[in-house]
């Protein structure tokens, strides 16, 4: 059957006239719905319903005064391939390509509407079947002027697309300060509509203070002023939370907005909830789309996103490309709240490589060579390089998996034709390209300890955006003097993770020590009020040994949720063995920290999940 027989064909025939105008005088519903699109078989996922309304989304309309009208903006959801909006025929531009539900709006240049009827069709040519969400479409008067053109064109450039959205009606000041010294801190500000869930218009564009998205607005200095939407016609509710990452609290407040007023003054309190003493929080995998071409972010968005998640160590990773955060940090007040270190993902067709630390100056490695034996030969060749984490290893890139049966031997942990993988880290959980199967890249990182590699288990982000993937939401913890953050001592956090010594954290943080006199384990999972862990699963040389549930209130826990000593018998282990400890549990939907679903699936199901993955800690 072909295409054209599930179009969706919604046609609004009555003649508009100001007074029918649903949205007050500046705007106009054009359709109220929600529309679920597949544009091909079968379906992407499997919480979307089995059968889709259409392929594409065409809906028909009358105006009277086209000439009001020169914003067109809507709600989608789940947008992973290109999707287009034709008015009139006429390409108006793109959706942006985001898994969240958000608001997002297009500018409609001049003579594009018509008087009498107009037609707008959004749909895309990719054949990858992408299920998506879009509707409440509307029409509004003017684009809000957020910011000088000559900003606006800077911004434009750094991250690859221009956000246009209607003006607004009543402006916030919120404010973050810390619960205990009562200072301002970086963090993260999401702005949700109440009933529908979306992430809506912020009425504020990028600065060296904030970094804005739709929902979400980043703040360097504990403060953020923006305008939201809302009149008498169409009064909103909005939900706005206050976080700050992994180890603090959030706060939520709802309010109404149902008209101006004067503007609106929210004061937030961030609470510390997981003490990490002695513990640093890195992101070894960061990008922009500024110097990297993909993705939304700027410079000076990534290093307020990055400050206002609470990583402490943020690792440039730019593909082939050595981009030192250092002097931006510095300019815009950044680099008091993390230590920025340059490095480098070698991106070669035989895998990505993230490499670090680099010298300044230093060329980046060349990554055209072939095979690994002269890829690693040059990247620990590159000035400073101690090391090298294999990233996302069970993806195709170019056609190659790193991880795939076809070069490893997962029964020996050792790769076929005689190759030898000389990363010292292996990227775990890369919440930015996540796996099907959480396991399975665990499982990879058992073998190859098992067969006598020296390599640590990495989570990281692989952040190019400001809120598609968050930054630091997978982040690894090394253990290194804390004090300032500001100033952590690299060498320290090398030697860490060189040693083996290192967490990977997805929304909860597992931690596990040897005590030589007592020869007893300590265990412990922490994590924030707002994750849940529901079972701890010990492994000894890779193989389950046995699985701890914990009651709600117990998984629910600020802070320190559980803590035990094991004794080796516990684990069935004696010396020379590794352990692991993996604590897991339910994910996170919601717009205050969504979870990606996974990159390239091995199936339609995706339940999301918080994890937090121990060291391979080794019985002497
Ligand atoms: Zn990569
Ligand atoms: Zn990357």
């Amino acid at each position: 059957m072909g295409r054209s027989f599930f179009i969706l064909l919604l046609t609004l025939v009555a003649l508009l006239t100001p007074h029918s105008v649903a949205l007050g005088a500046d705007g106009l519903v054009i359709n109220s719905g929600i529309h679920h699109l597949r544009n091909a078989e079968p379906r992407e996922w499997s919480h979307f319903p089995e059968i889709a309304e259409a392929a594409e989304l065409r809906i028909e309309f009358e105006l009277e005064s086209p000439e009001k009208f020169s914003l067109m903006t809507w709600q989608q959801k789940g947008t992973k391939q290109t999707w287009s909006a034709f008015l009139n025929e006429k390409e108006l531009g793109k959706l942006l390509r985001d898994h969240n539900h958000l608001e997002f709006g297009l500018r409609i240049p001049d003579g594009t509407l018509r008087e009498g009827k107009n037609v707008l069709v959004i749909k895309t040519t990719s054949e990858t079947p992408d299920d998506i969400f879009v509707g409440n479409v509307q029409l509004h008067r003017s684009p809000a002027t957020l910011t000088s053109e000559e900003n606006a064109e800077s911004l434009l450039k750094g991250r690859g697309f221009r956000r246009d959205l209607p003006e607004m009606t009543t402006s916030l000041n919120l404010t973050a300060l810390e619960a205990e010294s009562e200072e301002p801190l970086p963090c993260r500000f999401t702005i949700i509509d109440a009933d529908s869930g979306a992430m809506v218009f912020i009425g504020a564009e990028s600065s060296d203070e904030i970094a804005v998205r739709e929902g979400v607005v980043y703040t360097l200095n504990g403060q953020a002023s923006f305008r939201l939407a809302g009149s008498k016609a169409n009064p909103r509710r909005y939900e706005i939370y206050c976080g700050r990452g992994f180890e603090y609290g959030l706060e939520t407040r709802t309010i109404e907005i149902s008209g101006e007023t004067d503007p609106v003054a929210l004061d937030f309190t961030l609470r510390r909830e997981v003490a990490t003493p002695g513990l640093i929080a890195c992101d070894p995998h960061l990008h922009t789309f500024e110097h990297d071409r993909h993705g939304d972010c700027t410079l000076t968005e990534r290093l307020i996103s990055v400050a206002g998640e609470g990583v402490e160590l943020a690792i440039s990773t730019g593909h082939d490309k050595h981009i030192d955060y250092a002097a931006e940090g510095d300019r815009i007040g950044a680099s008091d709240w993390f230590t920025s270190v340059l490095g480098c993902e070698v991106t070669t067709n035989l895998g990505h490589f993230n490499t670090f630390p680099i010298l300044p100056g230093a060329k980046p490695a060349e990554h055209k060579l072939r095979p690994w034996e002269r890829i690693f030969e040059n990247i620990f060749a590159t000035p400073g390089v101690e090391i090298c984490i294999l990233n996302h290893g069970r993806d195709v890139h170019r056609g190659f998996t790193p991880l795939h049966p076809d070069n490893f031997d997962l029964s020996t942990g050792t790769f076929l034709r005689g190759e030898t993988l000389r990363a010292n880290g292996m990227e775990v959980i890369n919440s930015g390209a996540q796996q099907t199967d959480p396991m399975e890249l665990v499982g990879d990182w058992f073998a190859l300890l098992k067969s006598g590699h020296s390599i640590a288990a990495i989570g990281s982000s692989d952040s190019h955006t400001v809120n598609f993937a968050i930054p630091g939401q997978a982040r690894t913890y090394l253990r290194v003097n804390d004090e300032d953050v500001s100033k952590i001592d690299v060498d320290a956090a090398v030697d860490s993770l060189l040693a083996g010594r290192a967490m990977v954290s997805f929304g909860l943080l597992t931690t596990l020590e040897y005590d030589s006199d007592t020869r007893e384990t300590s265990l412990s999972v922490l994590g924030p009020s707002w994750t849940t862990a529901e079972t701890i699963t010990l492994f000894r040389n890779g193989e389950e040994v046995r699985t701890i549930r914990l009651a709600e209130e117990v998984g629910k826990t600020a802070g320190t949720k559980y803590q035990t000593r094991l004794t080796l018998k516990d684990w069935d282990a004696r010396p020379g063995d590794f352990l692991c400890a993996i604590a897991s549990g339910p994910g996170i939907a919601e717009g205050w920290w969504p979870m990606m679903p996974p990159y390239q699936p091995d199936k339609p199901d995706y339940v999301p999940f918080v994890m937090g993955i121990s060291e391979a800690l080794w019985i002497p």
